[in-house]
């Protein structure tokens, strides 16, 4: 049974390794990667697929960056051909990026089996480009593998067949416990002089708070106080930081002499920074579910999250952006008091050897 499993952007990195590594070992399964390029350069990218041991993708097909229309499209311009040479029985897309999507699509009009890891996840906010990406991905999936259990009632309630849909756990998760021990030894503290617990780790890219500098500039009044107290370590998103200099706030970071702006970390860095700080800040997806395992207060600057299940198990606040609120819940988060997260159902690094045995199961 031939796959082809899609990767194209950061965030799916971690969640095709451990797909990868079942598959590899699976007797029925024969693997192949393509790699979209929609992210491409090393700190966004090559790194992840070294430090994962990622296999080097079969087909990269550089598509670069450009709008979500132009991308998409020649995503599904270059990916419909190798689909046509390759016939795979299978396309599998992780995620919620326009390689997702734009895979998904050549797919199934080609009659190829779809399979969706990570579907089922809602935000209900049809103004993130995610939303509609994870949307319409499901919708065409022959085969939706879900992290949390509020995934299985959203596609329930979009009519879904309960067969196509598989609980199983998150492949994120598999990534983060394969990888913890070896993160603990990772040297990033040391090169940037901080010592555990004395600071807050941060993250910020989704076009809602990075694209109107009213929201950012409120992010960044809470941020100013946060630094008076606690140093702020923030690798910035490619995307943020072009962000602050055509929105003129970058003076305004630079004024800030607690806050440590750097570029982008590889894994087992960013690992090591969020375990062992005080709090994490964020607009991020995936962080909000590697600091519910790794049992660091997450603070979740966003008007919505698509993955309740780490508020409902005390790991995460979900907070907006108004510069009270999110300084309100900095103030809960490092007080001490009531944080002690469970972990969340079948997050416990098995998701993508299940996900194999049913793929091989159900296509074989
Ligand atoms: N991450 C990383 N280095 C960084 C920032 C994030 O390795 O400097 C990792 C993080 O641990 C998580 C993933 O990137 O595994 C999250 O990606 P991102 O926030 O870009 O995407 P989202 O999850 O919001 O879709």
């Amino acid at each position: 049974m031939k796959i082809i499993s899609v990767a194209g952007a950061r965030p799916n990195f971690m969640k095709i390794a451990p797909l990868m590594e079942a598959f590899a070992a699976h007797p029925d399964i024969e693997p192949m990667l393509v790699h979209t390029g929609q992210h491409y350069d090393e700190k966004m990218s090559d790194l992840f697929f070294r430090q994962l041991g990622i296999p080097e993708p079969d087909i990269n097909l550089e598509v670069g960056s450009a709008t979500h229309a132009v991308m998409t499209a020649e995503i599904m311009k270059r990916f419909e051909p190798i689909c046509v040479e390759h016939k795979p029985d299978a396309v599998l897309v992780v995620g919620d990026v326009n390689s997702t999507i734009a895979c998904g699509l050549v797919a199934v009009k080609l009659g190829i089996k779809l399979i969706h890891v990570e579907a089922g996840l809602r935000s209900f906010d049809r103004e993130m480009p995610e939303e509609v990406n994870r949307v319409l991905t499901d919708a065409i999936s022959d085969m939706l593998f879900i992290t949390e259990k509020s995934g299985v009632e959203n596609l329930r309630n979009e009519g879904v067949d309960d067969e196509r849909v598989h609980l199983v756990g998150n492949v994120m998760i598999d990534t983060l416990l394969k990888n913890k021990a070896k993160a603990d030894e990772s040297d990033i503290l040391s090169e940037l002089g901080l010592k555990p617990r004395t600071y807050a780790a941060l993250t910020m890219h989704r076009p809602s708070n990075v694209d109107d500098p009213a929201v950012f500039g409120r992010i960044l009044d809470a941020i100013e106080e946060v630094q008076k107290d606690l140093t702020v370590v923030f690798p910035i998103h490619p995307r943020t930081r072009n962000n602050l200099a055509k929105l003129g706030l970058a003076d305004r970071v630079e004024a800030m002499t607690n806050l440590r702006l750097i570029e982008p970390v590889g894994y087992l860095d960013f690992l090591k920074l969020m375990s062992e700080s005080k709090l994490v800040m964020t607009d991020s997806g995936g962080i909000q579910e590697e600091t519910t395992i790794l049992k660091v207060p997450c603070i979740t600057m966003r008007e919505n999250t698509e993955r309740p299940i780490t508020i409902e198990v005390g790991a995460n606040q979900l907070v907006g952006t108004d510069t009270g609120k999110i300084l309100a819940a900095y103030r809960k988060a490092t007080d001490g008091n009531g944080y002690d997260p469970q972990t969340p159902e079948m997050w416990d690094g098995q998701a993508a050897q299940r996900i194999a045995q049913i793929i091989a199961k159900q296509l074989g």
